[in-house]
């Protein structure tokens, strides 16, 4: 989600049920016990199930049985017993698999709502009652031998940021599970022109991730009525640990989702792609009628000075990480991700709202399951929040949780204009003052602490955020806002198309060659366009969906990011580990206004690339340069990526193109 009030607004606002005022009058949560035990919600077996909810303000709890995931009357209704450290539970004899279940708190005096509970692993349809299942029967056949992705560092990550239906749902995708999980398990698809789509082309691609969009259950589509073909990005959780049924072929039954998208994990982990989930603790969908207000009220979520909803996501709400149960229920819940689904990292949208202690108890625990998961997240949130700055996980403080990664909003609109003015340009269509180009460099340095950057001049920040190369996002777009495309002919309409394409290129040029770890955004490399609609959370199909015909249109653009991305890969120089290795192997050289020029060591870090010499040209006209004398090697010239075949150039004068990208090796 977006750096913004105004966007989060718009994106939540609307989804999102009036805002109301918290029952602060339940105690003082800091009193409530902490359950430490794992076997909250539903422990299965065919002797017996028995559920276990953590309500420590509840008068009684009613536990409801159903045949149904949605209508129809209760088989039973029984009333929990209360137990250890503020828990309530039942036991239901018998097999009971195929069967639902809701919880129902009275508090106060009040009968809340029923809901399915904040533990719940399986939902039927909307999420609305929680399944008896057994896990094991989730499992595709093959399961046992799925591996996770491992990486040495996590700077050898190329993530490519996807949401399911843009991906596969157009006609000509070639896929026929379309806007499904299944459309990744799909193998051999191709496009009417006979190009590869689908797995096969992001294989081709060679990127290493797949960042999938929020992915478990979320509100604002209806999956009874899948037929509309409604398109929402998803950032409105619902159930945290079940998957959407909406990407699922059947939605009423519990373990469809579950498997279909453990296919997916299996069928790109095939491919050596892993699977990164964008995951949202930040907010609920709603408010008073969410799961966490329906069992513990006003615990999960911080309180304004008058007891109200605070507002740090701009949807409405903002969840409470240095409370005890809901930083356990956070680090639980990615857990339970990572086990179950062997997924390999996790992205936190509005990260700077989870408070700093939550983010490094997490990343513990999940280095105790594998170190290669990797973690990043918005160093930022999207309203004021009680949360002092000092604790929270914002790229400003971002030294102070190593070994999980930022986005770098820096690089972002050094590239491409800043986000706040839709008019306004960047490095790379063109506008090349000063600020522009220490941003730029303040990219190339993976955002750590380098001797030739000034950091007073950069973007948003003044200081190095990252401990390491490995804790920075380089990017220049993403779902929110517009694809580069788009943007790029917003800000440069005085420019001919060919003049934009460089621009494209050149902007991911410097993603891609830039220490720290690259993102691309889901068919950037098939030049795509949104329409011009900035943000496209809630627009049809037709807007968001990838056509797939501009693989062969746009068949340069193509090329150049695949061969940048396997530059990047078969490079170490490009994807150094540490601060100490940038700084000593990285030097900027003096080039004239509106270029950026640096020099490699590849020798030191083990690349057969001795030397690299790196130029951006983000001027629109050609740049008359000099380079080093010896035998160069030109991969990447005027636009080109030509690895396979190389110009030979042996240093003194030399012009570089206009927008344009020089990388050259000896
Ligand atoms: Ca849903």
């Amino acid at each position: 989600m977006k750096t913004i009030f105004k966007l989060a607004a718009i994106v939540c606002g609307v989804l999102t049920m009036a805002c109301s005022k918290t029952q602060t009058s339940v105690g003082d949560f800091a009193t409530y016990p902490e359950y430490k035990k794992n076997d909250l919600g539903l422990t299965y077996t065919p002797e017996k199930s028995t559920l276990r909810l953590w309500a420590p303000s509840a008068e009684s709890v009613t536990l409801r049985v159903y045949a149904e995931g949605v209508g129809g009357e209760a088989l039973e209704s029984i009333a929990m017993k209360k137990s250890a450290k503020g828990t309530w539970v039942a036991t239901l004899e018998g097999d009971r698999k195929g069967q639902f279940y809701t919880y129902q708190v009275t508090t106060e005096g009040k009968t809340l709502a029923e809901t399915p509970g904040v533990w719940n692993k399986a939902v039927g349809v909307n999420g609305l009652r929680a399944a008896i299942i057994d896990l094991a029967d989730t499992n595709p056949e093959g399961w046992e031998n799925d591996r996770r992705i491992e990486v040495e560092n996590f700077t050898d990550i190329v993530i490519y940021e996807m949401h399911h239906r843009d991906f596969s749902i157009a006609d000509n995708s070639g896929i026929t599970n379309k806007g499904k999980f299944l459309a990744l398990t799909e193998q051999g698809t191709l496009t009417p022109d006979g190009l590869k789509s689908g797995i096969d082309h992001l294989k081709e691609l060679g990127i290493t991730h797949v960042h999938i969009l929020p992915s478990y259950d979320y509100g604002s589509i209806d999956e009874s009525r899948l037929e509309e073909n409604k398109y929402n990005w998803g950032y409105d959780p619902k159930n945290y640990n079940a998957p959407e049924g909406g990407y699922s072929t059947d939605p009423f039954t519990p373990e469809v989702r579950i498997r279909e998208m453990k296919q997916m994990v299996q069928a790109l982990h095939e491919a050596g792609i892993g699977v990164i989930m964008d995951v949202v603790y930040n907010h609920t969908f709603v408010n008073d009628g969410s799961n966490f207000s329906l069992t513990v009220p006003g615990y999960y979520y911080r309180q304004d000075e008058d007891g109200d909803y605070s507002n740090a996501s701009g949807c409405g709400n903002e969840t409470a990480s240095e409370r005890p149960m809901v930083r356990r229920y956070i680090t639980e819940s990615v857990k339970y991700w990572a086990q179950e689904f062997h997924i390999d990292g996790f992205r936190f949208d509005l990260m700077a709202i989870h408070d700093i202690a939550t983010m490094n108890h997490l990343r513990k625990e999940l280095d105790k399951i594998s170190p290669s998961i990797f973690v990043y997240g918005e160093g930022w949130m999207a309203g004021g929040s009680p949360l002092p700055g000092e604790l929270q996980a914002s790229k400003h403080n971002g030294k102070q949780f190593p070994r999980i990664a930022v986005f770098s909003d820096d690089v972002r609109d050094g590239l491409r204009g800043e986000w706040m003015s839709a008019g306004e340009g960047g490095f790379a269509t063109g506008k090349v003052t000063n600020r522009q180009k220490e941003s730029i460099k303040f990219g190339v340095v993976g955002a750590t602490e380098h001797p030739q950057v000034d950091y007073e001049a950069v973007n948003y920040s003044s200081a190095p955020y990252a401990n390491n190369p490995t804790e920075v996002i380089n990017y220049v777009s993403c779902h929110d806002d517009e694809c580069l495309r788009d943007k790029i002919d917003a800000v440069a309409k005085d420019a001919t198309p060919e003049q934009r394409k460089r621009m494209d290129l050149l902007a991911q040029t410097v993603v891609m060659t830039s220490q720290g770890v690259p993102f691309i955004f889901c068919g950037e490399e098939l030049y795509r366009t949104k329409q011009h609609i900035r943000n496209t959370y809630n627009q049809p199909d037709e807007i968001n969906r990838i056509d797939w015909s501009h693989k062969k249109t746009h068949a340069d653009v193509f090329a150049y990011y695949k061969g940048l991305i396997q530059m990047r890969r078969s490079h170490p120089a490009f994807r150094m580990a540490t601060t100490e290795q940038v700084a000593a192997n990285l030097k900027f050289i003096d080039s004239p206004e509106g270029t950026v020029m640096y020099t490699l060591n590849g020798e030191a870090v083990g690349d057969e690339w001795k030397e690299i010499l790196v130029i951006y040209n983000g001027n629109r006209g050609g740049v008359d340069m000099v380079f080093p004398q010896g035998e160069w090697m030109l991969v990447c010239e005027d636009g080109r990526m030509q690895l396979d075949a190389p110009r030979s150039f042996t240093g003194g004068p030399f012009y570089v193109h206009g927008t344009s990208a020089i990388i050259a090796y000896r």
